[in-house]
Parts: C-alpha cells; structure tokens; sequence
C-alpha cells in the first residue's frame, strides 16, 4: 500500500491558499518524507499583511469576553485532540512521546492563561492631582491592540512557544502571522485549524511556511507590523533587531544554562532531577541544564551518581512509550556537537559516558573541560553536560556569570545566606532556588539577560507587551 504523504499550503487570509513549490518535510528520527509544506514568498508575506490590515479593525472591536471564549475553545479543543497533537511533535521534531504529551498539557494550559488575560487586561487611574498643574483633571489608561503582530519561532516547542505568542496577540485583540520554524509546521497548521474551528475572524491568525531568511525577514522589515515576537537562536535575533525599524521587538534566545550544587547539599535527592534537566528532549530546550557546577566535597560522589543515573535513560524510537533519547533534530546537528565535542577532548577534557550513533547523540557527560571550548561557552543545544568542580561559592556565582548568555540559573544550597547572595548576583532572568534552571510555568515572567534576549514572555508579560498604553485625561478647571 503507498503512503499517501500530506501537501499543506499556505493559511492566508481565512483559507488554505496554494503556493507554486513546496519543500519535503523530512521526520527527524527515520529521515523519511512526512509531507510537503507550502513555500511561501515574500508576495505572500505581503499579501498576508494585507490581510491582517483589515483584521486589525475586526480584531480591535471584538470585546474582551469573544475574546477569552475563542482562547478558551482552543484550549478545549486541544485538550480533546491531545493524543493526535502530542503524535505531531513525536512525527515532525522526534520528541519522546511522553515529553511531547508534557508540552500539550501546557499548551493547553498557556491558552487557558490567555484567556483568563483577556479578561482582565486594564488600565489604571492616574493620581493627577499630585502635581499642582494637574488639579482638576481626571486621568485614567487604556491598553489598547498594538496591531499586527509577527510571531517568529523555533522547533523545540512548536506548539506551546508558539502559543507564547498566540495566545497574548489575541488576547490583546491583534492580528498575528504565524512564520513557524522550517521543522515543526504541522503543528501550526494544526493550532491554525483550532482556532477557526474556535471562530476566530478570517486573517486574524495566518501562517505562512517558508524560509525564515525570505518570508520571515518580509514580515521583520514591513513598516505595518508592530511587533515582531522571536524565540529563536542569538545570531538570528540579532539580525531581526537591526531589520526591525522602530517596531517592537521582543526576543527570546539560547542559553548554556547552570546550576551550583553548594557543600552539604543531598546529592541523591537532586540525581534524578539534574539528568532530567540535562538531557529532556535531547537537551534542545532553552533554559536545559548544560553547566553544573559542584562544590569540591561533594565532586566524586556527585559526578558518579550522575552517570550511573544517565546511563538508564533509553535510546530509541521516539513514538516508543519508554523512549527517553532519540535522534537530534538534523544530522547537522549531530555533526557540529560531534566536532564540539572532540575540541573539548583535544583541549584535555574526559568524556565520561556518551556518543554518537547516526541520528543520535547519546547522553553525554563531560569532566575537566576547558572554559573557552564551545561545550561550556557556547550553546551545546545537544545532550551533553559539563560538570566542573568549585571551592568557594563566590567562585561558583563567578563561572555562573561568566556566560555570553543568562536566561536562567539553579542554585540548590541549605545555606539561607548563599541563596539571597545568588539571587542578588547571578545575571540571568530567573534564578531557581533549590531547582534546576530548566523549570519553568507558563505564566511567570520568562526571559533573558546579555544574548539570551530582551523582553519578557509569560502569558500576563507578554499581553502587555503587545498593547499600546494610551492615557485619556478630564479637564473639569472650565
Ligand atoms: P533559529 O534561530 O534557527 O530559527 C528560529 C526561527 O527564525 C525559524 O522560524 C526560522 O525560520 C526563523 N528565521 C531564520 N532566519 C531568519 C531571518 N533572517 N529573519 C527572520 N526569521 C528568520 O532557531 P531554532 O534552531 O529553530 O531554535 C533553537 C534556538 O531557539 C536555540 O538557540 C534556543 O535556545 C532558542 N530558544 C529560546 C527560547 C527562549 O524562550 N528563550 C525557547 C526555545 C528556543
């Protein structure tokens, strides 16, 4: 019997739209062709503004209340379909099945969040009259929609970064065009496909496939988008700023994020949960665990438990319930971490479990690197750890902060004073007291420092940030 593979075109201005070429989808774990996605150009980019321009009004006198319902049939929606949505990202970004049924759970509750948002988006009044010029008047602000918003992002979460931005775009009653990574596009047509079932207005959400360096830099640079959202690597954020004109920008970036492990901390309690944060998905998340530094009493134990520990997790097949590593996202991948890798090893590091098998980077766990190689200055994005031994806790809160990146830190101590000494001097986003730095809910502030970005999401943020502030002020000294 043949496979029939599925052709997804473009979703412009309320209906699927063909595109004159389309690119083969190719499944992370078999390299087999999964479907064929819609190549769009940057006329379709335009078109898709065009589209949103008249959205724009449509979106803006939707009261709060349509609003929050069409977020919250999504949410419904997608809890109803969480096995076929889950089974999308084990297809498109081989993510373990069970880690891909985790993302759907807060997807579905990140939808929630926006509804709930967009019920209680508001301004405030304005004390006027503590300025003696001010007497007699009454001010009060509005958040009104910012406009078009240019949602920009990558392949490690496809459904819930993407509702990241989605979800606060339409709550604060904007447009949004969806530019999803080159990887992972069936889940954006997917969620595109809730929200109409939702009744969400024609044009209000369009996604447009295609190369983020074509269609996504046509959506950066258009003077009628507002705002651009971007989660994504460094290098691209960093073009995205310079294109962006004056329009808004918020960026979420890469991180090699690190955890301290202070004197007198119970190591087996903590085991489990570091090689979790080391190595879910394969270490392709932003806030994953790739430097640990641990206080030199406690190094030999801590480093054997650790690999004892990451060597039961399971290589395989990501669709298999008891898989917990399978194939990176492209073979390139695979090779620059292989070459990352064999620098850290000439520079004198020891590779205490790991390698590469085709598709798959196994657990990798690294002792004695140096701090110039790329496995501890750059981002691995890639099952692989360092762990690095320190004597004094300022020294640890030093080789933390000596990072490009600061997205977010784990500290676990039982001493009070080193936790608010943490808290006060690491320089990321989120310090994560007594947890790794991977921990993360959907509606705290979220985001980074240095190259790891600028700007904050997490639902309440990030709604904020896609409204206008505009004062209104009485004047009663007639
Ligand atoms: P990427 O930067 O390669 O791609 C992200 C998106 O940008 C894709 O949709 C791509 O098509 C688009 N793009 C590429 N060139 C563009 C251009 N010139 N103009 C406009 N758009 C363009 O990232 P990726 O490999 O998909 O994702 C991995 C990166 O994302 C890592 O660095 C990771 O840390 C980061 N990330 C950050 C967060 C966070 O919240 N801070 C979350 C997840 C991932």
């Amino acid at each position: 019997m043949k496979t029939i593979i599925p052709k997804k075109p473009l979703y412009l201005g309320g209906a699927y739209v063909e595109a004159s070429s389309y690119k083969e989808l190719r499944s992370p774990h078999t390299g087999e062709v999964i479907a064929e996605i819609a190549e769009g150009t940057r006329e379709h980019m335009q078109q898709a503004i065009a589209y949103a321009s008249e959205a724009e009004k449509v979106m803006a006198a939707l009261p709060a209340h349509k609003r929050a319902n069409i977020l919250q049939t999504v949410s419904r929606l997608l809890q109803e379909k969480r096995e076929e949505a889950a089974r999308i990202l084990t297809l498109e970004a081989a993510k373990p099945i069970t880690v891909a049924r985790g993302e759907i759970a807060r997807t579905i509750e990140t939808y929630q969040f926006a509804a709930d948002e967009a019920r209680r988006l508001h301004g405030e009044t304005i004390p006027m009259d503590a300025s003696a010029m001010g007497e007699n008047r009454i001010a009060y602000t509005v958040r009104k929609p910012v406009g078009i918003v240019g949602a920009i992002t990558p392949f490690n979460f496809p459904f819930n970064l993407v509702a990241h931005k989605l979800g606060p775009a339409i709550a604060a009653g904007n447009p949004v065009i969806l530019k999803p990574a080159e990887q992972t596009p069936l889940s954006a047509f997917f969620i595109a496909d809730l929200f109409a079932q939702a009744g969400l207005p024609a044009g209000a959400l369009q996604v447009i496939t295609g190369n983020g360096s074509e269609v996504g830099d046509e959506l950066v640079r258009d003077d009628r988008v507002k705002l651009i959202t971007f989660t994504g690597s460094p290098e691209v954020g960093k073009l995205i700023r310079r294109n962006a004109g004056l329009k808004r920008v918020t960026l979420e970036l890469g991180s090699n994020s690190a955890l301290i492990v202070d004197e007198g901390v119970e190591i087996e309690r903590i085991i489990k949960r570091t090689v979790t944060g080391a190595f879910t998905f394969m270490g392709q998340v932003c806030i994953s665990l790739q430097r640990i530094f641990v206080h030199r009493s406690l190094y030999t134990d801590f480093v054997d438990r650790f690999v004892a520990e990451t060597e039961l997790l399971r290589v395989g097949d990501p669709a298999d319930e008891t898989t917990d590593i399978a194939a990176l996202i492209t073979l390139g991948d695979v090779k620059r971490i292989g070459e990352w890798i064999e620098e850290a090893k000439r520079e004198g590091a020891r590779v205490l479990t790991g390698g590469i098998e085709g598709r798959i980077v196994k657990p990798t766990v690294i002792v004695d690197a140096a701090p110039h190689t790329r496995v501890c200055c750059q981002e691995t994005f890639a099952p692989v750890v360092v762990i690095t031994p320190f004597d004094t806790f300022d020294e640890a809160i030093n080789e933390v902060n000596n990072s490009r990146y600061g997205l977010q830190a784990g500290v676990y101590t039982n001493k009070m004073e080193h936790a608010f000494e943490a808290a006060d001097r690491l320089e990321v986003g989120g310090v994560m007291i007594n947890d790794f730095p991977t921990f993360r809910v959907d509606h705290m502030p979220y985001g980074g420092l240095k190259e790891s970005g600028v700007g904050r999401e997490g639902v309440k943020y990030a709604t904020e940030e896609m409204t206008e502030l505009k004062l209104v002020c009485f004047n009663r000294n007639r």
